[in-house]
C-alpha cells in the first residue's frame, strides 16, 4: 500500500474521529442522568477518540495498530453494552430493539475486521464475539426456554452464519490474489531473459508491437557481438556469459529511461529508442558502439559489436522492422565489424 493512500486514510480517520467526538458528547449530555451505561462508557469513548486523533497525527505510530485498537475498543464497548442490557436492565423485552442493534454492530465489526485485518485476526475477532455472546446468552437464559432466549439464539445463529460466510469469501479472495500474483510472476519470467534479466525475444516482440501501435516513428538497433564464438572458445563459456551480461548493462546505461533494450537471442541485443530521424538514430548507435569498444570487460577481454540501424514506418510489422535492422547488421559484419550500418525505411 502506498504512503499516499496511508496518509489519506489517516486524514479520513482523523476527520471521522473529530466529527464523532462532539456527537458522543451531545448524547452523553442528554442521557448521562437516565442511562448508566452512557454515563460511564461515553466519557471513556471521548478520551479514546482524543487519544486516537493524537495518534493519527503522529506518523510514527503505525496506522495498523490504531485501526486494531479502535476495532477492539468498539468491540469491547458493545460487548459491555450487551452485558448491561442483558443483566442490568429491569425489563429486557422493552430494550430488545437495542439488543438487536448491538448484534448489527457486531456484524458490522466482522465486516470491518475482514477489511482492515489479516484473515486469521479477523477470524479470531469474530470467534471471540461468538464465544463471549454465547456465554452471555447461556448465562442469561439458563433457567429454561423463553421467547427472548429463542430470539437471542436466532441473533447468535445469524452472526455465526455471517462470520462463516465472510471467512469463506476472504479465503477465496486471498487465493485469487495468490493465483494472480503467481500468474504475474510467470508472465514476467516468460518475458525475461534469465542471464541478463532483460526482456527476451517474446518480451521484445510485445514491446515492438506496442511501439508500432503508437504510430510514431522510432529507432530500431540490432546489436551483435563480434567474434563471440572466438571469445567463448578462448576465455571459456562462463566468461562469455559475464561479457553478455556486461554488454547488456553498458548498453542499457547509455539509452534513455523510456527506451528499451532486450536480448534478441544468443549474442544479439535489440534496442528500441525514441529517435525519430536517421541522423540522431545513427549518432546514438555510434555512441553505443564506442561505449562497447571502450568498456573495460571481464579480465580486460577486448569486445566490439556491430550495429544495424533502421527507423520504423507506419506499415511496418515487427518482422519487417527486424528484417531491415538485420540487413543493416549483415552489412556491418560484411564491411569489417565494429561498425554501424543503416537501412532506410
Ligand atoms: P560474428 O562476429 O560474425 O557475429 O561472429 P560470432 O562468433 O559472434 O557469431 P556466431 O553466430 O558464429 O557465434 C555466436 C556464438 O554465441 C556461438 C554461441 O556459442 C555463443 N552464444 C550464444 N548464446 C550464448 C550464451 O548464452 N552464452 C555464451 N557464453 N555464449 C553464447
Ligand atoms: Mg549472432
Ligand atoms: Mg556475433
Amino acid at each position: 500500500m502506498t504512503r499516499r493512500w496511508e496518509r489519506r486514510r489517516r486524514y479520513f480517520y482523523l476527520f471521522a474521529s473529530l466529527a464523532g467526538i462532539p456527537s458522543i458528547l451531545a448524547v452523553w449530555l442528554q442521557h448521562h442522568t437516565d442511562n448508566p451505561f452512557i454515563a460511564i462508557t461515553y466519557p471513556v469513548l471521548i478520551l479514546a477518540g482524543l487519544a486516537w486523533s493524537a495518534a493519527l497525527l503522529w506518523p510514527r505510530i503505525p496506522l495498523a495498530w490504531i485501526e486494531r485498537t479502535v476495532l477492539l475498543t468498539i468491540s469491547l464497548l458493545f460487548l459491555s453494552k450487551l452485558v448491561y442490557l442483558l443483566f442490568f436492565t429491569p425489563n429486557l423485552a422493552s430494550v430488545w430493539a437495542e439488543v438487536e442493534a448491538v448484534f448489527w454492530v457486531f456484524a458490522f465489526i466482522f465486516v470491518i475486521g475482514y477489511i482492515a485485518l489479516p484473515r486469521h485476526l479477523a477470524l479470531g475477532l469474530s470467534v471471540f464475539h461468538l464465544v463471549v455472546t454465547s456465554v452471555l446468552g447461556l448465562w442469561r437464559f439458563w433457567d429454561g426456554p423463553s421467547l427472548l432466549g429463542v430470539e437471542f439464539l436466532r441473533l447468535e445463529v445469524r452472526i455465526a452464519g455471517l462470520s462463516f460466510l465472510l471467512f469463506v469469501l476472504a479465503r477465496t479472495k486471498d487465493e485469487f490474489s495468490r493465483t494472480l500474483l503467481a500468474a504475474n510472476q510467470m508472465h514476467q519470467m516468460a518475458h525475461t531473459d534469465s542471464l541478463t534479466q532483460l526482456p527476451n525475444r517474446r518480451g521484445l516482440n510485445r514491446l515492438l508491437e506496442e511501439h508500432l501501435a503508437r504510430r510514431k516513428p522510432f529507432t530500431v538497433i540490432l546489436v551483435d557481438i563480434d567474434h563471440f564464438k572466438l571469445i567463448n572458445d578462448t576465455f571459456g563459456h562462463e566468461s562469455g556469459d559475464v561479457i553478455l551480461r556486461q554488454v547488456g548493462e553498458c548498453l542499457q546505461r547509455q539509452i534513455r529511461a523510456g527506451d528499451v533494450i532486450g536480448r534478441w537471442g544468443g549474442e544479439e541485443f535489440l534496442i528500441l529508442a525514441a529517435e525519430q530521424e536517421a541522423q540522431s538514430a545513427l549518432q546514438l548507435a555510434q555512441r553505443l558502439r564506442e561505449t562497447v569498444e571502450g568498456f573495460d570487460f571481464n579480465q580486460g577481454i577486448p569486445v566490439t559489436a556491430s550495429f544495424g540501424v533502421t527507423l520504423s514506418r507506419e506499415q511496418d510489422t515487427p518482422d519487417s522492422l527486424i528484417k531491415r535492422a538485420d540487413l543493416a547488421l549483415y552489412r556491418a559484419k560484411h564491411n569489417g565489424r565494429n561498425r554501424v550500418e543503416w537501412e532506410a525505411p
